[in-house]
């Protein structure tokens, strides 16, 4: 039921832009580099290894790819944490938590 959730939401989103991919500029001559291999260092920090396609130019550089910020939160963390919380629960609470759910699911 979950997996049919995310499904829907990654098709929802428009469909060129999600298809955009990471454009690199030769810092050097201005054209375009193509990438030749990502050494990622953490799951927020990778070097991008870099060649410039302009064979009258072969420069070869190295860029910095870093995780800025987050713009909407990952739906797999907050169904993780929901998870989490709910396991934590004695049964007493988990009774709890669904009568104070019950009129929410009603009104859906
Ligand atoms: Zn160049």
């Amino acid at each position: 039921m979950r997996q049919k959730r995310l499904k829907s939401r990654h098709f929802g989103t428009a469909g060129a832009d999600v298809m955009r991919v990471l454009k690199i500029e030769c810092p050097e001559c201005g054209s375009k580099a193509v990438i030749r291999k990502t050494n990622r260092k953490h799951r927020q920090i990778a070097d991008i290894y870099c060649a410039c396609a302009d064979v009258e130019c072969g420069h070869t550089f190295v860029m910095n790819l870093t995780f800025s910020h987050t713009l909407s939160p990952s739906a797999k963390t907050g169904d993780m944490m929901m998870q989490k919380w709910l396991n934590s629960l004695s049964p007493d609470q988990k009774q709890m938590a669904f009568d104070l759910l019950k009129p929410a699911a009603a009104a859906v």
